[in-house]
């Protein structure tokens, strides 16, 4: 059922089986609220009506990352042949895997619409194509994310302590990376 609530437009009350409690989602397809079997839709509507704030902050968070992204996919440059774009990734893998000291195993590099890297338990890199067309130091924070793997699985303080080290300040060029979207690109 959908119904309407100021200044955040229609929001979708859904049923659940799995969900525990009323919980809300805010996603580009939308706003949802998750309804726990058991409890009414108009329970879950008078939840999201009481989060309205919450909803409207959300909303317009998510709104601009998407507008961030979209601009930014415009302003990115072209990847103008795969085969150069194939070749400037994996040298880059190279030379910061030697300079830090952190080896692989090997390097594969595809075209993915929702990540940009990853590294698997045998140490296999794997690397987004359209890194290439990123700003340097995006391109190497997320080599150097997936080459830490190597060493240290998931992403605890540790991980990230060494990431600083190795990056310079990790936490905001993950938050500048936030700004470009692998599925616009
Ligand atoms: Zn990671």
């Amino acid at each position: 059922v959908t119904f309407t609530i100021e200044g955040v437009g229609r929001v979708l009350a859904e049923h659940s089986i799995r969900a525990e409690r009323l919980s809300i989602r805010v996603s580009p397809a939308g706003v949802k609220v998750v309804v726990p079997r058991g409890r009414s839709l108009s329970r879950g509507k008078e939840f999201a009506e009481s989060k309205a704030a919450w909803i409207r902050r959300h909303v317009h968070r998510m709104d601009c990352i998407v507008q961030a992204q979209t601009a930014a996919a415009r302003s990115a440059p072209a990847i103008k042949d795969r085969k150069t774009a194939r070749e400037k990734i994996l040298r880059r893998l190279q030379a910061l895997s030697e300079l830090h000291g952190l080896p692989y195993e090997r390097a594969m590099i595809r075209s993915q619409k929702t990540r940009w890297g990853s590294c698997s338990i045998r140490n296999a890199i794997s690397l987004n194509i359209k890194l290439a067309r990123l700003p340097e130091e995006l391109m190497d924070y997320v080599i150097l994310h997936e080459l830490l793997h190597t060493k240290i699985r998931g992403h605890g303080r540790k991980f990230w302590d060494r990431l600083d080290r190795l990056t310079g300040d990790a936490r905001s060029l993950r938050r500048e990376l936030m700004n470009y979207s692998p599925a616009l690109l």
